[in-house]
């Protein structure tokens, strides 16, 4: 199979959210089939108070670009390994605070909607934190069944994100 282009969305709000990406990164780049193209600054962005009126640790947020011969579901499991390998367990919460998530936000140009993987990744237009650096990596992305980035990036509602460099460019 020829090797596809998929953006990988990095996040973390605990254990050290700059060490928890810089090493995720570090594993992308050891993925096998896989040659690491790029990654975005780091974009922060503030806590949300719940529902007890705790307030969640500050996100920490970026993209990754990739081109590799893994098949999606391969890739998501390898994903998956480096997840727990930071130290995710997976409750059964969703959006729980957690060490890392590592999502396939676009695998080629693919359609997927199977159990376990969901291509284009269904939130990504909603999410400023993800279309930022995004946009950051592939200016002139159009996202299968969206249309552009920049029209995604105009019609999401904007968050406060601080940027910082990529330490692991
Ligand atoms: P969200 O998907 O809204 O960002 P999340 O990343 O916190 O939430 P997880 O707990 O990391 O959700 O993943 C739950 C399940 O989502 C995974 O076990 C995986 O099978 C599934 N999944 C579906 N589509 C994708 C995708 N594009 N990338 C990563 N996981 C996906
Ligand atoms: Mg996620
Ligand atoms: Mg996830």
């Amino acid at each position: 199979m020829a090797d596809v282009i998929s953006y990988i969305g990095l996040g973390s709000n605990l254990e050290g959210p700059v060490q928890q990406l810089s090493n995720a990164l570090e594993a992308l780049r050891q993925l096998p089939q896989t040659t690491f193209v790029s990654c975005s600054s780091f974009y922060s962005s503030k806590a949300l108070t719940l529902n007890d009126d705790s307030v969640a640790p500050d996100y920490l947020n970026a993209v990754a670009v990739i081109e590799t011969g893994l098949d999606a579901v391969t890739l998501l499991d390898e994903l998956q390994a480096i997840e727990f390998s930071q130290g995710r367990r997976r409750d059964g919460e969703r959006w729980a605070s957690r060490p890392l998530d590592l999502d396939i936000l676009l695998y080629g140009n693919e359609s997927i909607a199977t159990e376990r993987l969901t291509v284009p990744h269904p939130e990504i237009c909603q999410r400023d934190f993800v279309l930022q650096p995004l946009a950051e990596v592939a200016p002139e992305l159009v996202i299968t069944g969206q249309g552009s980035i920049s029209s995604c990036l105009d019609a999401c509602p904007k968050m406060i994100l601080e940027k910082s460099p990529c330490p692991k460019r």
